[in-house]
């Protein structure tokens, strides 16, 4: 992904349901955020980060995760195994795409498990499951490819935790849990050069006239001490999934991960679903206006040492309640 607008920081409530860009004031406004409206009446437990972190290390087992590459493959199929055990229906979509620096042809495999497929409310889970082919900011070895432990990796990781568990407690609501390919093999000066996956499935989404009513895109959500602001493409497609997300990781005290703070806009998975779809969603992604992406993002430390399990269960226990306590209004 990369962060291609940046805007200045403001401060957001969970009263305040628009972005701003003006404001000078960087500290998030908490005062409102409110006790008059808990969200969560289903608690629910069970998310393991133990698990979610192992999934992580699973994925890095098979090697990079370069589209068009044997252990592309081999990591695709084994992704697929854990959805298909999980889930009520999986489907392994392949599509064609081309490299957008060396013009080859490379396959594309989407990813997808859902619980209560004929539910007509659902809600969808993604990320990105192919890892990056050069460690573009990195002085070492540039070229060569990383291991994406977190940029990537770690959004499978909980994924694959969550159909777990979605396996024997059914929530009233279908989700939707889709493993996009090829995110990561864009170069900024190409436009539409990342997220090839999202882009294809955009178009062919993996049964005719899918809907859902939101999704949430989770993209390096491992990293130690990792933040997560209101990213200004999700503000635009679907605030009041910012808004309830951000509540429901309030009440369960992770408010130190889910800050209540704006940033600028991130071309990412989300942003093509919703273009092509309509379908609001929001990215959970760790970013800062000051630092930029997480220090090791595109290097060579992005390995299991960035992988946090403190985030990861941050992130896991807020989805898992999100799950089970959706938005009243729908
Ligand atoms: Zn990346």
């Amino acid at each position: 992904m990369k962060a291609n607008k940046i805007w200045g920081f403001c401060a957001v409530s969970l009263l305040g349901f628009s972005a701003c860009n003006t404001s000078t004031d960087s500290t998030a406004n908490n005062d409102s955020a409110t006790t008059e409206s808990v969200i969560i009446t289903n608690k629910k437990s069970g998310f393991s980060a133990d698990n979610a972190y192992q999934n992580i290390a699973s994925q890095l087992d098979f090697g990079f995760r370069i589209p068009g590459t044997p252990s592309h493959k081999k990591c695709a199929d084994w992704l697929f195994g854990q959805l298909k055990n999980q889930c009520d229906t999986s489907y392994f979509q392949v599509g064609q795409s081309k490299n957008p620096t060396t013009g080859a042809a490379i396959p594309i495999y989407n990813i997808i498990g859902s619980i209560n497929p004929k539910a007509t409310k659902r809600m969808i889970f993604a990320a990105h499951w192919d890892s990056r082919p050069m460690a573009d900011q990195d002085d070492n070895n540039p070229k060569e490819p990383i291991l994406a432990a977190n940029d990537g990796a770690s959004g499978v990781g909980v994924i694959l935790e969550l159909a777990r568990l979605l396996h024997t407690q059914k929530p009233e609501w279908g989700v939707d849990f889709i493993l996009f390919d090829a995110e990561d093999l864009g170069i900024a000066e190409i436009e539409n050069s990342f997220c090839l996956g999202s882009q294809y499935w955009g178009q062919n989404p993996h049964t005719p006239n899918y809907k859902a009513n939101f999704g949430v895109l989770l993209d390096m959500v491992g990293g130690k001490d990792a933040k997560f602001m209101w990213e200004a493409n999700s503000n635009q497609y679907a605030n009041w999934i910012l808004v309830h997300t951000w509540q429901i990781a309030k009440e369960l005290g992770h408010d130190n991960h889910f800050q209540l703070q704006n940033i600028g806009a991130i071309t990412d998975d989300h942003k093509y679903v919703y273009e092509a779809t309509k379908i609001p969603m929001i990215d959970i992604i760790q970013y800062n206006e000051s630092t930029g992406f997480a220090p090791y993002w595109h290097t060579h430390d992005d390995n299991l040492d960035a992988v946090d399990k403190n985030t990861l269960q941050a992130v896991g226990n807020t989805l898992l309640h999100l799950i089970f306590n959706p938005p009243a209004t729908l």
